[in-house]
């Protein structure tokens, strides 16, 4: 951006905790150089060319903290089997479940993969993500591992939104003996992944049927002697102590946590480790949703992410998750907005996203409407108006709608 640019007419500002009404928002080289009310504007900014934002709100981008976003194939059978009562575990063994997905994975393209990853990215950011976190682990080979990683890297260079890759060990293939492939992943796949540049995190399924502690602790040392930062899978299917063990290795975030107690998430805290819930998964497998309210009020970092898969959550919809964590989960619909937003910032160790502060990024959303959480609102309603990334416009819903604004009635400087 050539010189600074101010953004007037903002009916209220979520910075996310802070609420400034008749808002003025300063941007220069796409981050905040200031924010605050119209009326105290310092005055070498009034000379700065203007953009009217019409009365609307705003909001930081979202962020999706944890997603699989990459991937091929359809579980679409396998979503209606379910639905009749049929078991994960019964499909599993009949060469579905996760194991679909990884054939359907290593037989694509990298062509492919970009194009549906794209089309998946493209709902996200139509629904306020601008930042999103994209695993591997449908690959399970040094060689497919890489190539998504590499999908990775293209969809972080073929559109606007910021890419955050991470290496998952999120199973053992059926052919090939644990302990192999640990070893495999551990004095292979990651010092070739460091070597590229190709993740800034390694995550681990660490669960009952996946990676057992000892085995998790083994691949976790191993980024962490890389220089990478670490994530785990916790607590989703069996109490397992996964949670623990992300709080003694200093991992970033736990997430799932369905089945986490007490002395976990106090584990959490002092660590400082952040507790992400997915409400995809617990809703799409029917099992008991995980009671972030109790997280919150014992001192945990909550964040709220999708989890976008194509077996447990096929979630297009960062703030459907936000509504079931305001719902299902017991955040006040201002908490939720915080768990998406700068706690799943602080996940993906990005301390710059998922806040409106002087010297953060521009990423923001103007709503459709003056009331800044309308998106946690309106259920299924499409109520971004406009997306900016870095202070740059990125996604306008009138560029892809012949229908007239939401909820426009209140608004009586409204074009529409
Ligand atoms: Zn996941």
């Amino acid at each position: 951006m050539n010189g600074g640019v101010l953004f007037t007419g903002i009916s209220e500002l979520r910075t996310p905790e802070l609420v400034v009404s008749d808002a003025v928002l300063a941007v220069e080289g796409g981050a905040l150089a200031w924010l605050g009310s119209a009326g105290e504007l310092p005055e070498p900014y009034c000379s700065w060319p203007r953009r009217d934002l019409q009365g609307n709100a705003v909001l930081p981008g979202l962020v999706d903290s944890h997603t699989h976003l990459i991937w091929a194939g359809s579980r679409i059978e396998e979503y209606g089997r379910r639905s009749r009562g049929d078991s994960y575990e019964n499909i599993l063994a009949a060469g579905g479940g996760i194991h679909a997905t990884v054939a359907a994975t290593q037989a694509a393209s990298e062509e492919e993969l970009l194009l549906a990853a794209l089309t998946r990215a493209r709902a996200l950011l139509q629904d306020g993500v601008t930042t999103l976190e994209v695993k591997s682990g449908y690959g399970l080979t040094i060689e497919h591992e890489l190539k998504m990683l590499q999908v990775a890297r293209r969809l972080a260079e073929s559109q606007p939104q910021r890419i955050v890759p991470t290496l998952l060990a999120h199973v053992v293939p059926r052919d090939t003996p644990r302990q192999t492939y640990v070893e495999m992943f551990t004095s292979e796949l990651i010092p070739e992944v460091r070597r590229q540049g190709l993740a800034e995190a390694v995550d681990v399924f660490s669960d009952e049927g996946a990676f057992s502690l000892g085995e998790t602790r083994t691949i976790l040392e191993a980024a962490l002697r890389h220089d990478l930062a670490i994530k785990l899978h916790a607590e989703q299917i069996a109490p397992t102590g996964a949670a623990r063990l992300a709080a003694e290795m200093g991992a970033l975030s736990a997430d799932h946590l369905e089945q986490s107690s007490r002395d976990d998430w106090a584990e959490l805290v002092s660590a400082g480790t952040v507790a992400t819930i997915l409400p995809g998964a617990a809703v799409v497998l029917r099992k008991p949703f995980p009671d972030a309210r109790a997280m919150w009020d014992a001192g945990a970092k909550v964040a709220v992410a999708t989890d976008h898969n194509p077996g447990s959550s096929p979630l297009y919809s960062l703030t459907l998750a936000l509504q079931l964590a305001i719902s299902l989960g017991g955040l006040s619909v201002d908490e939720a907005l915080v768990a998406g937003t700068r706690n799943a910032a602080d996940a993906l160790r990005r301390p710059d996203l998922g806040r409106l502060e002087v010297a953060s990024a521009a990423d923001f959303l103007v709503v459709d409407g003056k009331d800044s959480l309308l998106p946690l609102y309106a259920w299924g309603a499409r109520t971004i108006r406009s997306v900016y990334i870095g202070g740059v416009k990125v996604m306008s819903v009138d560029d892809d709608r012949t229908w007239p604004g939401f909820d426009r009635a209140s608004d009586a400087g409204g074009r529409h």
